[in-house]
């Protein structure tokens, strides 16, 4: 278990790091088509595309594969919360200002990512007498990448949001919710046996993820890319693209 530790907490703390960005705050501030709509694209890909995709696959696999309704219903259930949820965080009662309703709804997503991240972090863990994580150079670079872009994308809206510099660190601790994820499927194991345990680790993640997606698409089309169009011109349309394509091919060299 010292192992899953050690990960664990390596791969909870690195967004930690994107902190750094604090000094570039009033460029990052300057170029918001380029920034906001680079984002966009990481955005898309992490919520829709992968979060999305985990959902498709999984869904055949949900409740031992023999309800297929239930599956589907459940599923709904997540989708339904994730658009709750962005519709609480933007149009809800609670967070007045704009700038703040991004920084919040920004921060629901990469939770709700990051604790996903943790439960596969810690999944490879359980059953096997020898850990499945692959461990080489190539895996950690992107990784650590994958980590830091996720730290940076909730630092934007906060500079935006003028937080101060203690604010926005503190900010960086959502993400270490992976952290604690990495030991539910563990927990689940040693509570429910390795059937038992494993069906309902992988029915959280794929239910986390549907709820991910509708988070996402909020942000996406409510935060981020009115942002970054506001700016007339066709450079943020680039910047979306680059922004998908390149946390596509981190992706490529970790999975
Ligand atoms: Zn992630």
């Amino acid at each position: 278990m010292t192992d899953l530790a050690v990960l664990a907490a390596g791969f909870g703390a690195i967004p930690l790091a994107s902190i750094l960005l604090y000094s570039f705050r009033a460029w990052l501030d300057a170029h918001r088509e380029v920034v906001w709509g680079g984002f966009a694209g990481v955005i898309a890909f992490l919520g829709l595309s992968h979060a999305m995709a985990f959902v498709l696959e999984g869904k055949p696999f949900l409740f031992a594969g023999n309800d297929s309704l239930g599956a589907a219903s459940f599923l709904l259930t997540g989708l339904a919360l994730g658009g709750l949820l962005g519709w609480f965080l933007f149009e809800g009662p609670l967070i007045r200002t704009e700038p703040a309703s991004i920084v919040w709804a920004t921060a629901a997503f990469l939770a709700l990512h990051s604790f996903g991240d943790g439960l596969v972090l810690g999944r490879d863990f359980v059953g096997a007498s020898i850990p499945v994580v692959r461990i080489d150079s190539l895996t950690v670079s992107g990784t650590v990448v994958h980590r830091f872009v996720e730290g940076a994308l909730l630092l934007v809206p906060a500079f935006a949001a003028r937080w101060s510099l203690r604010g926005s660190f503190v900010l960086l601790f959502v993400p270490l919710v992976s952290i604690p994820a990495a030991f539910v499927p563990g927990w689940a194991f040693d509570a429910m046996g390795l059937a038992g345990g494993s069906a309902a680790t992988f029915a959280l993640s794929t239910f986390l993820a549907a709820t991910e997606a509708s988070v996402a698409l909020m942000l996406l089309v409510r935060g981020f890319l009115p942002i970054a169009s506001a700016d007339r011109g066709s450079r943020w349309i680039v910047s979306v693209m680059i922004g998908f394509i390149g946390i596509s091919v981190v992706h490529f060299l970790v999975e």
